[in-house]
């Protein structure tokens, strides 16, 4: 006999890292023969992938577990917030399962055992794409290289819900790069807790790809991406002097000349306090030292102000940081205390409003900051990756833009060009954030 094939929904919340988490566990279960549906009504059981980084981010799991509970009933819980099930189960005691970060085998487990799978599921008939299920755009995609993390900032609990670090096979890693590549990626964002640290943990261990030896290190990484002739955007940089041997791919235009390294303060006894990676590595001269071997780099960071015993000096040192910085894109959150997180113990908390003055300067400082770099790039003619298409014209990044985070690139009226086309186009304006720009055809 055989049985009706069983359909799951899913709901995907957090970071890049979580996203990459659920595509991992799609891919599994619909190698298992699951179908994946769009809707709480078609689905036989809901798996919720939670993200339990800050208060807010675990109150909005909180409340997509029970949507799901609501419109289906039947729900799986896993990620990040899965640690805290006791919480999870005290304010929705109806969930099926709860397992926490990169439980790969529990959740799928979990959904084998309430909805058992077909039996005469055929994975070769069931057309899984090598490159397995994507969240993403087709054209571009994250690249997970590591879990874990070995530092202990003292506001993030995350190396208590993922573990410290553990790299990924380089060869693995490459792997997966070519059947991305393959199946039509222009552009892969590498992704980790802290990328700069690839490898520390097997001791830079060489492994092959193409049969050829590669160290599972940042430099030789880069190298491998960077030879497949895509866009390669690195994420999670911390400045260590290693990452200065990136530099130079990035002017010979091997890697995207793009860091996203989140420097959270510019005062060296805060970053102490955070205890952040590289909190000793003098930032502002890196900067300038990469800036001198490539000056096209587009820098993007998060700060935070209020951080417990953040004095008014320190925020003016924050202040002259990204003065001199000079950085692209940057955010700027508020500190929130998160439960378990060390920083909780530190005297010195800022009051709410005060950490909130701080956020509105900072952000007002850097809004003149972007401003001036994006007029700055009014008349220049650019590579513009395309996202989307719609009926006013099409929207795209430049190589200084990642998805869901920066800026975008507005060429209206062009309405043939497809998502994934790569197209060259002159900048005419710009905003604080944005930039609008026409198709550049070469000259007559
Ligand atoms: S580097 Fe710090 S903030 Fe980032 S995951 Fe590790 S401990 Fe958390």
């Amino acid at each position: 006999m055989t049985e009706e094939k069983k359909s799951i929904g899913f709901v995907s919340l957090g970071c890049p890292k979580a996203l990459v988490d659920s595509e991992r566990i799609l891919t599994q279960l619909r190698t298992d023969g699951y179908e994946v549906v769009p809707t709480y009504n078609d689905a036989d059981v809901v798996v919720v992938n939670t993200c339990g980084f800050i208060d807010d981010a675990k109150r909005e799991s909180l409340d997509a577990i029970g949507e799901a509970m609501r419109e289906n009933g039947k729900v799986i819980v896993t990620g990040c917030m899965g640690n805290e099930a006791d919480r999870i189960r005290a304010e929705h005691p109806g969930v099926l399962s709860v397992t926490g970060a990169h439980a790969y085998e529990e959740v799928v487990g979990a959904v084998h055992d309430f909805i058992p799978t077909v039996k005469d599921h055929n994975p070769h008939l069931d057309l899984i794409p090598p490159q397995g299920v994507k969240l993403t755009p087709r054209h571009y995609a994250y690249l997970k290289i590591s879990e874990g993390c070995n530092h202990r900032c003292s506001f993030c609990i995350i190396p208590s819900l993922r573990g410290d670090l553990v790299s990924r096979p380089i060869g693995d890693v490459m792997d997966e790069a070519e059947r991305l590549v393959n199946a039509g990626v222009q552009e892969l964002l590498v992704i980790s807790q802290d990328t700069s640290a690839y490898g520390v943990d097997i001791k830079y261990r060489t492994g092959f790809w193409q049969g050829r030896p590669i160290k599972t290190n940042m430099q030789e990484l880069c190298e491998a991406l960077g030879s497949m002739g895509i866009w390669v955007r690195l994420h999670y940089v911390y400045p260590y002097p290693h990452v200065d041997k990136v530099i130079p791919l990035m002017a010979d235009g091997l890697i995207l000349p793009y860091l996203d390294i989140p420097f959270q303060h510019g005062s060296p006894s805060v970053l102490k306090a955070m205890k952040r990676p590289a909190h000793a590595e003098k930032a502002l001269e890196r900067i300038h030292k990469w800036r001198s071997i490539c000056p096209d780099i587009t820098l993007r960071s998060t700060f935070i102000t209020g951080f417990p015993g953040e004095t008014d000096k320190d925020f003016e040192i924050l202040l002259d940081f990204i003065k001199e910085a000079q950085l692209d894109r940057v955010g700027c959150f508020t500190y929130s205390p998160v439960e378990g997180a060390k920083a909780n113990d530190l005297a010195d908390h800022v009051p709410a409003h005060i950490a909130q003055e701080r956020q509105a300067a900072f952000m007002a400082l850097q809004a003149e900051i972007s401003a001036q770099k994006l007029q700055n790039k009014i008349g220049q003619t650019m590579e513009i990756l395309i996202d989307e298409v719609d009926e006013e014209g099409a929207i795209g990044r430049s190589k200084a833009d990642a998805p869901e985070i920066d800026g975008m690139v507005y060429l209206n009226g062009e309405t043939e060009l497809m998502p994934g086309d790569l197209v060259t186009a002159k900048i005419f304006q710009a905003d604080e954030h944005d930039l609008w720009a026409e198709l550049a055809h070469p000259e007559s």
